[in-house]
């Protein structure tokens, strides 16, 4: 028999507890595990941005009839201005992906392309997807800790570490903001440190950008990537939209590839066009046709910014409720207000997430990732206590 002889698959442990959650019964329970915005109601809603646009393309869209590989190319070249900036976007070229996911896919096969044996370099703990991913398309995978020893701060002295130890043409996935699962993101002024590092050893950075906006700013998240750019030939960016627009099951996301030879450049897009010709052929175009028609409009541009900064700014407030909350430092949440993104990674063992879950119906990851994002205000200090519960 064929289907009986594979194997046995582990089931996602994340994508598990949706579901533990949906069947929980208790009133209050709370979801801090998968890694989605929520409001103080623990819904997540349709941004008002996306609404009107979806309103237009409905009225005013001519066709659905077929793009082509590169999908809707307008979206990519928006996209393109809005991460890395008008100064740096001339200098690339990208294409419409099925999600972040989808971008970090083709990339993965655009290193293992062209006869060239290359590693990928993760710094860990890293989203939990990112290591099967690049394994899948047969890259081997070498690791360095993302984190110092005090647990604060980025791990300098390990990332440089690791680049001695890397073969010139091996990549380095870095997340570009609101690092996942930490939310510890290196300095400014180590991003130019961590691209001259690559540079000099002719190393090629892959850059992660899933949170822009989800840490200082739109502007603020995206200026350290930015620097790195400013020093390297050469860089891969996978990014997704669906956090930033709120947009998760519509699949937004581009692959952009950056460098100052032209004819490369060209190279790398016709690869990553044959990459996704012969995986999904061509992206939807739903979710990219919104934000094409949000960043082309000055007015809907604005309206979404606002709705960005709002999530961004209740956050920043559930952060500062809890890194100012009694024995804050001892739950591990002391630094929680300096870091950005969506999530932080607390010290909890398997044991002490199944006790939060047990006692007090509050889901999180089971390495100890808590969403921020799905944690209401109020709900702060009935947090903290039971954290303090089954930690202390
Ligand atoms: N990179 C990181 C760091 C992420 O956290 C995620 C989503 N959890 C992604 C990429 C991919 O997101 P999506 O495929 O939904 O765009």
């Amino acid at each position: 028999m064929f289907f009986s002889c594979l194997d046995a698959q582990k089931p996602d442990p994340l994508l598990s507890l949706i579901e533990a959650f949906a069947s929980d019964q208790r009133p209050g329970k709370l979801d801090l595990s998968v890694g989605v915005y929520r409001d103080d109601h623990g819904r997540t809603p349709v941004m008002r941005a996306v609404k009107l646009a979806e309103e237009r393309l409905v009225r005013d869209q001519p066709s659905k009839s077929y793009l082509g590989p590169d999908g809707d190319r307008r979206f990519a070249e928006c996209l393109g201005e809005l991460v890395l900036g008008r100064g740096l976007s001339g200098q690339a070229r990208g294409i419409q992906t099925v999600g972040g996911t989808g971008a970090l896919s083709i990339a993965a096969g655009l290193l293992g392309a062209g006869g060239v044996s290359r590693k990928i370099w993760l710094g860990t703990p890293t989203w939990s997807n990112h290591l099967p991913l690049f394994a899948a398309a047969g890259l081997p995978v070498r690791t360095y800790s993302h984190v110092d020893e005090q647990g604060g701060g980025f791990a300098l002295d390990a990332f440089l570490a690791a680049v001695q130890q890397a073969s010139p043409g091996d990549a380095f996935l870095l997340q570009g903001c609101g690092h996942n699962p930490t939310g510890i993101d290196p300095d400014i002024a180590t991003w130019t440190k961590i691209g001259r590092a690559l540079a000099d050893r002719g190393l090629i950075p892959l850059i992660d950008l899933a949170y822009q906006g989800f840490g200082a700013g739109v502007e603020e998240d995206a200026r350290g990537m930015r620097d790195l750019l400013g020093v390297v030939p050469e860089a891969v960016i996978a990014v997704s939209c669906n956090k930033t627009f709120g947009l998760y099951r519509d699949r937004v996301g581009a692959l952009l590839c950056y460098g100052n030879d032209a004819a490369g450049l060209d190279l790398a897009m016709a690869n990553a066009r044959g990459i996704a010709r012969c995986s999904y052929s061509m992206p939807p175009d739903h979710g990219a046709a919104v934000v094409r028609t949000i960043l082309d409009d000055a007015g809907l541009a604005a309206i979404w910014r606002e709705e960005l900064d709002a999530m961004r700014n209740r956050l920043r407030a559930t952060r500062r409720a809890l890194a100012a909350s009694p024995g804050a430092d001892a739950l591990g949440l002391g630094g929680v207000a300096g870091q950005g993104g969506m999530f932080c990674l607390l010290p909890l063992d398997g044991a002490q997430v199944e006790r939060l879950r047990s006692r007090f119906a509050i889901f999180v990851a089971p390495d100890g990732r808590v969403n921020l994002a799905a944690l209401p205000l109020e709900r702060v200090g009935a947090f903290t206590e039971a954290l303090a519960d089954v930690a202390l």
